[in-house]
Order: structure tokens, then sequence, then C-alpha cells
């Protein structure tokens, strides 16, 4: 059995960057990883703007200035004004080259045709410099950038309509146990609903990976090997659910090792998800996690997320983590390593009651996961603990 710690770092040691790229249409881009660097074919902005709904200046070091016009935004007159002129500009109009300040409307009074101006005039004051937020050639966004709304925004302004990224992932879940159902009938006794696949589907997608399918398959050896050898073919991740511990019907695990995949990890000193498995096939990283929804949970935003944002060559892989104070008490049950579900709040975190890796309600609450580390006994309010922050909360 190995430490979180130890756990975490294989993963990323063997997790792969996947190979293929693909264009893809910036609006569609969101939560992709850039492949390469992005270079801006043009300066932002275009020309020199106009910061302020005003009066662009060509200076004399009076106060007092002739009227010649106006410029409007988005009009290509670029008037020649003279020493001692002035013309009317618009907040985004492109300044006049003659034109050397830009004095903001409340600054100034009208004066028949001229206007006298009320502030100390700096040059260029009130100008967006040509290029002053990214010049023509420059990198906009590095590789390795995770496209999020506020780039779409950028990269349109630079006019930039396809994108090469990473290709996500396919993924294929793996749901096993001989009591699961699909919802939409009723229960008879002994079943349960499943629910693993429609969930871990749903986080993937806030997570923005959308190749995913579940697969059931029943408590049997051969099936499970059968499934898994394919599945495993098919797919850049593998994540099985259940079946993946110590009892008579837990056949992930032996199947896995039958079919030939290469084990790196197959449990760790924690709570939820000792029995946690981690191993890989040619390029495949297949994960088996605990049956339990909340526990399945957990380990796939502590190991399968990393391992995804690897795999598409993100800057950044692991979930941010801060230390902030404990707003109650808490004590331990047991000396494993503990991902506690838990609620930020504040300047402080608190663990959250209903913790047991059956219960996936209190997880709905969860926006961290507080770590303590193996053979803590107890945490009390107010003690610094390592808060892991769940991504998209
Ligand atoms: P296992 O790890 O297979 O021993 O399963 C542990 C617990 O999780 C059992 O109570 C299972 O019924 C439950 N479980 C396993 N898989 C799922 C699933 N896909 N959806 C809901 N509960 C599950
Ligand atoms: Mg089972």
């Amino acid at each position: 059995m190995i430490d979180t710690t130890t756990a975490l770092e294989l993963v990323l040691l063997h997790g792969s960057t996947g190979s293929k790229t693909k264009e893809i249409e910036l609006k569609d881009a969101l939560d992709h990883v850039l492949a390469e660097d992005l270079i801006s074919n043009i300066d932002m902005p275009p020309f020199r703007q106009s910061a302020m709904d005003g009066y662009a200046l060509h200076s004399n070091n009076s106060n007092r200035y002739t009227l010649v016009g106006e410029v409007q935004a988005g009009t290509s007159a670029n008037p020649n004004l003279k020493a001692g002129e002035a013309v009317r500009i618009f907040t985004g109009a492109p300044v006049p080259d003659a034109a050397n300040v830009v004095v903001m409307q409340e600054k100034v009074e009208i004066v028949g045709d001229s206007i006298l101006v009320a502030d100390s005039l700096l040059p260029n004051m009130n100008i967006r410099p040509k290029g002053e937020q990214i010049t023509v050639g420059a990198v906009a966004l590095d590789k390795g950038t995770t496209i999020k709304g506020v780039h779409i925004g950028f990269l349109a302004s630079l006019g930039v309509t396809i994108i090469t990224v990473i290709e996500k992932p396919s993924i294929a879940i793996v749901v096993t146990g001989n009591e699961l159902v699909n919802p939409g009938r009723a229960l008879s006794y002994g079943e349960i609903y499943e629910s693993n696949g429609a969930m871990l589907t749903a986080v993937l997608k806030e997570l923005g990976y959308n190749r995913t399918t579940v697969i059931a398959v029943k408590d049997d050896y051969d099936k499970t090997k059968e499934t898994l050898q394919e599945t495993i073919g098919n797919h850049d991740v593998v994540i099985a659910t259940g079946g993946v511990s110590v009892g008579d019907y837990d056949f992930v695990g032996k199947a896995l090792q039958a079919i030939g995949v290469q084990q790196v990890f197959y449990s760790v000193r924690q709570k939820p998800g000792k029995p946690l498995f981690f191993g890989k096939k040619e390029q495949t990283a297949i994960f088996g996690l605990p049956g339990n929804p909340a526990a399945a949970l957990s380990c796939f935003y502590v190991y399968v997320y990393p391992l995804l944002k690897k795999y598409e060559g993100a800057h950044q892989v692991n979930l941010s983590s801060i230390i902030l104070p404990l707003l109650n008490d808490y004590k331990v049950i047991g000396d494993r390593a503990q991902f506690l579900k838990a609620r930020m709040q504040g300047v402080g975190v608190e663990i959250l009651g209903g913790q047991s890796s059956a219960m996936v309600r209190a997880f709905g609450d969860a926006n961290a996961l507080v770590f303590l580390p193996e053979h803590t006994s107890e945490v009390k309010k107010g003690e610094n603990v390592k808060t892991i922050l769940l991504p998209n909360k």
C-alpha cells in the first residue's frame, strides 16, 4: 500500500499526453487546451484609440482650442489638426495622428466654436497606444492554456476564428455490479439504481470532457474481462467503478491483471478509496474506483482529473489547494489519510456531515476536500488544514 502523495505522483508519471491535435472553431473551444502558442495577427488596439468621450487636441500648451470637427468610433477619418485645434471624440474612436492629448468632456467648457480646458495636459493622456495590449507577432496565449470564456473573448478581439487544441481523451466509464439497474423502472428487492455512470458523465461534462460512454457489466469474471479488454482497446482512459475491492465477486482487479494491464498501484492508504487501482495498457490509462458513489467521486477528483489535465498538456494539472482554518472540530476514525467533503466559506473551511462513502448528498454542498494526513486522530476548530479546491465550484 502506498501513500496519497506517491499515488498522485505515479498517476502523473505514467499518464501520457495525447498526441492528436485538432482545429476547432473558437466558439467551440471552451475548456480545450491549446496545442501550440497562439500568435497575434494584429496589434490590439489596432490604432491609437480614445479612452474617453471628450476632445482630442493638438496641444499648444494653452487652454483654449478651436473646434474643427468630430471623430466617431468606427470612422476612418483622420483629420489633420493644427496646433491649437481640437475635435470632438468618443470612446473607442481613432485619435487623429496630429492629436497628442484627449481631454475628458467633464473638464471642458464650450465657448462658441472653441473649448476651454480645465485640466493639466499630459502628452498622450487618455489615448490607448496602438498595440498596448498586444502587438502583431507576439504570443497571445501559450501552449497549455486551458481556454476559458475570457480567453475566447480575448482571442475574438484579435480576430481569431480557429485554434489548434489537443484532442480530448475518449473516456469509458465501466460500472460493475449485479445489483445495478438503470433508473426508469421500479426496483426489485436487492437492487439499486446505477448512478455512478450518470454522475461521472455529468461531472466530466462540467469539466469539458464530452467524449464519454458508460458500459455496465455484471459481477462475472469472464464478462468483466471481455468488457474491459474491449473498452481499453477503444479508449484513452477507462474508469471502472465498483468490483475493485476484496469481495468474492469483485473481479475488476483480477480481470485487469488477466488481460495484461500493467498495474502501477492497487491500494492507497486513504479514505475513501483504499482499494484504488491504477494501471496502463499501451497508451490507455485505467482506473478502478470504489463503487460507492461519494468515494468514486472523491477519487475521481483527486486522481483522475489530474491525469486528464496532463493528457491535454495543460499547464496546471493538479487541483489547487490552500491552507485554511477549520470552522469545526472533526474526529478521524482509523489512521488512513482522509479526503473529507468540505465547504469553504469566508476565510475558513467546514468539514461537512455525511462523510459516508455511500452518501453522495454532502458532495452537493461541497466545494472543497479537506485533506488530513495519515495518523491524524482529530482536528480542532481554528486549526489550519490543507483544503483542495474542487474545480468549477
Ligand atoms: P463495490 O465497490 O462493488 O463493492 O460497491 C460498493 C457499494 O457501491 C455497493 O453498495 C454498491 O452497490 C455500490 N455501487 C457500486 N457501483 C455503483 C453504481 N454504479 N451506482 C451506484 N452504486 C454503486
Ligand atoms: Mg460490486
